[in-house]
């Protein structure tokens, strides 16, 4: 990749820790060739301890906005000077834009959920699905699924079912939704669960590099062709999860869309500009193939 640095060019780029399996350095930097705008992206490793003086560097050097990633996207919130409604609502910001050292947080997860989803809207209105995760990412699927989708029931199912729990009463605070149940995250017991689902998400980390033979849940016999199964983890793109699941004929979805779009959504914050999401996406399939 060809780039090239001026003393005006703007920069841009991603506060996480640790970060060293991104893509969206990529990602960004592929769009701001193509479009020919005279910015960049740079990765920045920041523990929580440095979070709050990282900020003030960020502001400082006049960046123009950033992504944040694991482990700051919730704690990062009380730094802000605004907070988009969705973000506020979901509890999380990916995305912060810097206007003159005033900070505002949104959540373009939103966008990349949205748009990965959307060919599917008509099975999902008024039908069940299973969400397995409740971290960040599994907070912006239920608000994007409520706000947009609008399942009749959701099961949430997680690891540590007191998450979950907290969860549920929280998306009933924020949202009056009460279709939910929970459920703890045991293997065989999710192919219960799903097989009343519609769709299932997996917002948690497992099946991610390096452990890439893990997954959610038993996966024999666990889905059907009627189904719609949607990994969040990107990395690898085919997880064992999604590779079961299409075996036995489900629709898989992988993270890669989400990824690309909810970064269209920063790009658009920073930049004013549309981020050419095809070409983007062309060229990271081809960066992973590689
Ligand atoms: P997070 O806040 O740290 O939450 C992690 C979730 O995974 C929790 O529900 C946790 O359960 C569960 N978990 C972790 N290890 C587990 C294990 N060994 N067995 C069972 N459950 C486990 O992380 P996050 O921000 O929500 O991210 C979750 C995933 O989404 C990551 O893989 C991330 O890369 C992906 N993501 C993808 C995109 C995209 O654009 N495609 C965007 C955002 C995030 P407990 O509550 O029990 O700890």
């Amino acid at each position: 990749m060809k780039n090239s640095y001026h003393l005006n060019t703007k920069l841009t780029g991603l506060l996480g820790h640790p970060i060293k399996h991104t893509f969206s350095p990529l990602i960004h930097n592929v769009a701001f060739q193509l479009k020919q705008l005279d910015y960049i992206f740079l990765p920045f490793d920041v523990p929580s301890s440095n979070l709050k003086a990282a900020l003030k560097g960020m502001i400082a050097l006049g960046i123009k906005g950033f992504n944040i990633t694991i482990p700051h996207k919730e704690n990062i919130t009380q730094f802000m000077n605004n907070v988009s409604e969705e973000a506020s609502i979901i509890g999380a910001v990916n995305t912060v834009v810097n206007d003159m050292g005033k900070l505002t947080g949104y959540n373009t997860d939103v966008n990349g959920i949205y748009e990965t989803l959307l060919p599917f809207k008509d099975d999902i209105t008024g039908n069940e699905i299973s969400v397995v995760g409740a971290g960040g990412a599994a907070r912006a699927v239920i608000y994007t699924l409520i706000r947009y989708f609008k399942p009749s029931v959701i099961y949430l199912i997680n690891r540590t079912e007191q998450r979950a729990e907290t969860l549920k009463n929280y998306f009933y605070d924020k949202m009056k939704y009460d279709s939910f149940k929970t459920r703890e995250l045991f293997p065989p017991d999710l192919i219960d669960v799903f097989k009343n689902s519609k769709l299932i998400v997996n917002a948690t980390s497992v099946g991610m590099f390096p452990d890439s033979d893990d997954a959610i849940t038993n996966l024999n016999n666990s889905f059907t062709k009627d189904q719609i199964v949607f990994d969040l983890v990107y990395n690898p793109p085919q997880t064992q999860l999604l590779k079961a699941a299409a075996a036995e004929g489900a629709i898989a979805l992988d993270g890669l869309k989400m990824l690309v779009y909810q970064a269209a959504k920063s790009f658009e914050l920073w930049t004013g500009e549309e981020m050419p999401v095809e070409q983007v996406y062309k060229a990271l399939q081809l960066y992973i193939k590689e």
